[in-house]
């Protein structure tokens, strides 16, 4: 490993562990079961193990590749051991020193998730920015876990606020942007003050000389994680990525699906849960897709993939590992919905297009944190990866249009048009109109009141950078939990239904979407209650929408949509048990239809309810 090469992590002729494998304890580990990680990344899989012999690591890996849970899983790990031990104590066991206050809160949320089946755990992040009173109020509670910036720590040790003579595990994340940010005294401070005894992790995404410096001062030989790159990708696949924030996934997708000719499509994501959940959103919107995930038992993924093959389906929605292998010839996009942890799973996902001597198309989705996994992918497979842009909604329209047309030229060649055009004739015999005018309002009852061009994006609220983070885990990963936020432009609106009429937020999104002609980006944060849902969507409806969803029915209920007072999960926070749509863990499997197709009974139709005159093959649910 050079100074300043990224980090390409390698899993070639690796077998695969699993977290089971890998020694965490069981409480920890059913955390990370329950947030649905399917298999460790290449860096987890390296680090773990060698973390929970209690060894020093020096871990080359940047944001994207799972560093978080490579020292937060075995820190805890650790942290039980020792409660069970010596009976849970509040010191302060573990500090991680991260550059930025939007990575202290995202290390901070990343352990919390996975410490809910640790008794009486306390994550505390201290960062600058902010007062120091309830920082000063949580350290005198006590935390297990601090995670802060250099200088707020030195400042809390300078007022004797935060003690470290209980220290057994000290992380240094993104080491070398700490260096970059002017932190290097503070660290080496920082440093200097813990115990001698304590086990050092340092995570960074280069190795430029001064961090070696830190490395051979303050860990003791320390074992270093480095994956190399060895990969290739076939030719006949275009490769381009598109730079698209977690809230707009989906609609990115289904822009990009109707604007492009593609036959079979496989969508890649990080989680089991994110399978079901695009897979869902795809069918709400009218598309034959498919989940397949490690959960799902073997002879039921082959016949899924056996209905992809055959045209049953058109888009299967994978794991890494669920299609590991898989050859389909008429697969002609590979989407990769959440960037790969490494290049090797990268030229894996891609290399299920282009088969057959066939030409095929990949698209990486990156949200701007993740520009880093993509030039390791570029400089691994030595190949560009272009650049391209969202469809707009003029290609959108103008592809309606065209679909429009040919969709009557197709019908008049194909179809026999006695019978209507003989009622036709008589109703312009009796209303003496023009056929124009009865053309017109045909196509009109054809659309079931659905809009026919779709409507520009709202535009973004501007995020912070852990907002973008938070924001792209709860969309593709099911990581870890996070309150709903009301986004700018938005509003709260309210449904008469709730667990107590079985919805889920697949039939929800399916009820708005096909009825209210609303695309997937304009749909927010959906918290199910008991007796009613509150959802967020954009604050100025139309009335022509409030008063087709305020009839619509989804298990027979009315919905009754109405404006709400408050924002989502904001003022009134979510009670615990209640679910987000975007964070919701999801356990079915495709044969039992994914929760939209069972609950939704608005008008159904065979179109989906943004894209008109959908081919027949995409069934809606
Ligand atoms: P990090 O590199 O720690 O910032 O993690 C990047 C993203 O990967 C986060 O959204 C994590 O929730 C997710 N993640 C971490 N470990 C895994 C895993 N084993 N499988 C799938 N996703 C993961």
């Amino acid at each position: 490993m050079t100074a300043d090469t990224p980090v390409t992590p390698d899993t070639a002729d690796e077998p695969s562990v699993t977290f089971a494998e890998l020694g965490i304890d069981p409480r920890v580990l059913a955390a990370v079961d329950d947030i649905g990680y399917e298999t460790p990344t290449p860096i987890q899989a390296a680090t773990i193990p060698v973390l929970l012999q209690g060894n020093d690591v020096v871990g080359l890996a940047q944001t994207g590749t799972g560093k978080t849970a490579a020292f937060a899983v075995p820190a805890l790990s650790r942290l039980a051991e020792l409660s069970d031990v010596n009976g849970v104590s509040r010191d302060t066991q573990v500090l991680v020193l991260a550059p930025t206050r939007e990575l202290a809160l995202q290390v901070g949320e990343a352990f919390s998730s996975y410490a809910t089946h640790l008794e009486d755990f306390t994550v505390l992040p201290v960062y600058g920015g902010s007062p120091y009173g309830p920082q000063l109020a949580g350290l005198r509670r006590g935390a297990q876990v601090v995670v802060g910036t250099p200088g707020r720590v030195i400042d809390h040790l300078k007022k004797g606020s935060l003690d470290l003579s209980h220290l057994q595990y000290v992380v240094l994340d993104e080491a070398d942007e700490m260096l970059r940010m002017g932190f290097a005294e503070d660290v080496e401070e920082i440093l200097s003050q813990t115990p001698a005894e304590k086990q050092v992790a340092l995570f960074s995404a280069t190795m430029p000389p001064a961090i070696r410096k830190i490395a051979k001062k303050y860990l003791r030989s320390p074992q270093e994680i480095t994956v190399k790159a060895k990969t290739t990708t076939g030719t006949n696949t275009r490769q381009r990525y598109l730079q698209v924030m977690g809230s707009h996934k989906m609609e990115a997708m289904t822009r990009i699906l109707e604007v492009g000719d593609y036959d079979g499509v496989i969508v890649f994501v990080r989680t089991k849960a994110a399978t079901e959940e695009v897979a869902d959103r795809l069918k709400a919107r009218g598309y034959a897709a498919a989940a397949i995930n490690g959960d799902i038992p073997q002879n039921m993924r082959e016949r899924t993939v056996e209905a992809l093959r055959e045209g049953k389906i058109d888009i299967l929605v994978a794991t890494d590992v669920a299609a590991r292998g898989l050859d389909v010839e008429r697969i002609s996009l590979v989407v990769n919905y959440d960037i790969p942890h490494d290049t090797e799973s990268y030229v894996h996902r891609i290399g299920r297009t282009g088969r057959a001597g066939r030409s095929g198309e990949a698209i990486l989705f990156m949200t701007p944190r993740e520009k880093y996994l993509l030039r390791a992918i570029e400089k691994a497979t030595r190949q560009p990866v272009e650049l391209m842009r969202m469809p707009s909604t003029e290609d959108v329209n103008q592809t309606r249009k065209q679909r429009f047309a040919q969709q009557i030229t197709d019908t008049m060649e194909s179809e026999d048009l006695t019978q209507f055009r003989e009622l036709v004739e008589q109703y312009q015999d009796e209303h003496d109109v023009d056929a124009v005018e009865i053309a017109a309002a045909i196509a009109v009852m054809a659309q079931g009141g659905r809009p026919f061009f779709v409507e520009e994006l709202p535009e973004p609220a501007p995020r912070s950078r852990d907002r973008e983070r938070g924001r792209s885990d709860r969309e593709g990963e099911g990581g870890p939990r996070r309150e709903p936020r009301v986004e700018k432009g938005m509003a709260t609106y309210r449904l008469a239904v709730g667990h107590r009429h079985r919805v889920s937020p697949g039939s929800i999104v399916g009820a708005l979407t096909n009825e209210g002609g609303l695309s997937g980006g304009q749909i927010g944060a959906i918290d199910i209650r008991s007796t009613h849902t509150l959802v967020g969507l954009p604050e100025n409806l139309p009335a022509s929408t409030l008063d087709r969803l305020a009839g619509t029915r989804i298990n027979g209920e009315l919905i009754h949509l109405e404006a709400d007072h408050g924002p989502v999960g904001g003022g009134r926070g979510r009670p615990k048990g209640t679910s987000s749509y975007q964070d919701r863990p999801r356990r079915n499997g495709p044969a039992r239809g994914g929760e939209s197709r069972g609950g939704y009974q608005g008008k159904r139709t065979d179109r989906d309810g943004d894209k008109p005159f959908r081919k027949p093959r995409h069934k809606s649910y």
